[in-house]
């Protein structure tokens, strides 16, 4: 996968502008007269920039997730020889991703960050009703295996996220099952991504205006409890993140892949940061590899195979994040979330991080269908963005870590051990 998008530079300093300058501009609007003519052509011109922003997000949704799924499956098909490693690896992406969902849902149940604020502050609330409608749990079974077997140039025209994902699985093994006869669409695949990524780039350029906008209208309509909200979810996720990546991939570590944890995080430091300071895992990969290889001593027929897969599916921190954000939203929005909500939630949380590429705020973009899949607005995305440069950072250091212990739990579970850690660094 290209890095492209991942190396245009992310800027940190426009961003800053752009935030600082949009909640003047706000508060600015706020205090115009609400029937003057002023007022109503900066109302306009704040949503038209935050609207086509959020639309632009929605917009590369689909041919990201599509490819970014089918591509890792493709790799994950060519690999299929080495059986055991690729079990091995599933179910430990699957079983850390359950247990950072889990987290997410639980820290977000127990604090409560959005709790307790008037719905109508939040941007696009009242256009929710459906979220009162979404399918229980036998509902939501049904519709994962029959509707999920849809016509796939609906699914990708309707953005229906579970079909499309079928849709994905099933031309990427095939790609992968037989890559000479599917040569061009291997070759399609990758390109999709990468033109994606790069469309995603360009996107991002704009963000410091999309952004400006979004908290311009935000300042001139909200108050300070929703400011003390965000600050509060922001705390629970940065919390509950490095729960899982200080405490629980280490303990796995420790106890799956026999590496004790100050040896284990002195070995990882260097992906760490640079995940930290990049905010993109793909951007990280090569540093990530390096320390795999020489730090960790990983055997490169487990490190090869497992990294770059990981890069783009296996984020753990993305996927806590999702889930946390949804219920956030939701309790901004003053809907109660029913236990089988949650768990679709937790699922497409899941989905979500899978979908996500490595680069820097792609979980922005996935989490639409996390939104979408209870019926909550989309459009509390126009919230979470401002805050979404700290979080990304730390829950970037996470996904990396993951890819990381990971190939350790693999290397010793699948006897592949290549001896002695170098562990120092
Ligand atoms: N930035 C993250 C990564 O590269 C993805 C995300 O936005 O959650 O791992």
């Amino acid at each position: 996968m290209s890095t492209d998008a991942s190396d245009a530079p992310h800027p940190n300093r426009n961003l800053l502008i752009g935030a600082a300058a949009g909640i003047a501009i706000g508060l600015g609007v706020a205090q115009l007269p609400p029937d003057s003519a002023l007022h109503a052509t900066a109302t306009w011109v704040i949503g038209l920039l935050g609207g086509m922003f959020i639309a632009a997000l929605k917009m590369l949704m689909v041919p990201l997730l599509f490819a970014s799924v089918a591509g890792g499956i493709r790799a994950l098909w060519a690999q299929r020889d080495s059986g055991r490693i690729w079990r091995i690896t599933l179910l430990f992406f699957a079983f850390t991703a359950a247990v950072a969902v889990t987290l997410g849902i639980t820290a977000a149940n127990v604090f409560q960050p959005g709790a307790g604020l008037p719905p109508d502050l939040l941007p696009g609330a009242a256009a929710a009703p459906a979220a009162h409608q979404a399918p229980d749990a036998a509902g939501f079974l049904h519709k994962l295996l029959v509707e999920s077997l849809q016509n796939p140039f609906r699914a990708l025209t309707e953005a229906a996220v579970l079909p499309l994902i079928v849709a994905a699985l099933l031309l990427g093994a095939a790609v992968g099952q037989q890559p000479q006869r599917f040569a061009t669409l291997g070759r399609l695949i990758d390109e999709l991504l990468d033109l994606s990524l790069v469309v995603v780039g360009w996107v991002m350029r704009f963000a410091p205006i999309g952004i400006g906008a979004l908290l311009a209208k935000l300042a001139a309509t909200a108050t300070a409890a929703v400011f003390g909200a965000l600050a509060k979810f922001a705390a629970v996720v940065l919390a509950t993140t490095l729960l899982h990546g200080a405490v629980v991939l280490p303990l796995l570590v420790w106890l799956l892949g026999g590496l004790d944890p100050l040896r284990y995080f002195a070995a990882i430091r260097l992906p760490m940061l640079t995940a930290l300071a990049t905010s993109s895992s793909a951007a990280t990969m090569p540093v990530t590899l390096r320390a795999a290889d020489e730090d960790l001593r990983i055997d490169p027929a487990v490190s090869r195979f497992v990294i770059p897969l990981g890069t783009t599916v296996n984020m753990d921190g993305t996927a806590l994040y999702e889930a946390a954000a949804a219920l956030f939203v939701a309790q901004l929005a003053g809907i109660d979330l029913t236990l089988s909500q949650q768990l679709i939630v937790a699922l497409m949380a899941m989905l979500a991080a899978i979908g996500a590429p490595g680069i820097p705020s792609a979980g922005m973009v996935t989490m639409v269908m996390v939104l979408q899949s209870v019926g909550l607005p989309v459009e509390a995305i126009a919230l979470l963005l401002p805050i979404d440069r700290l979080l990304d950072a730390v829950r970037t250091m996470v996904n990396v870590q993951g890819d990381l212990a990971t190939s350790l739990v693999v290397q010793r579970l699948a006897g592949r051990g290549r001896h002695g850690h170098g562990g120092t660094g």
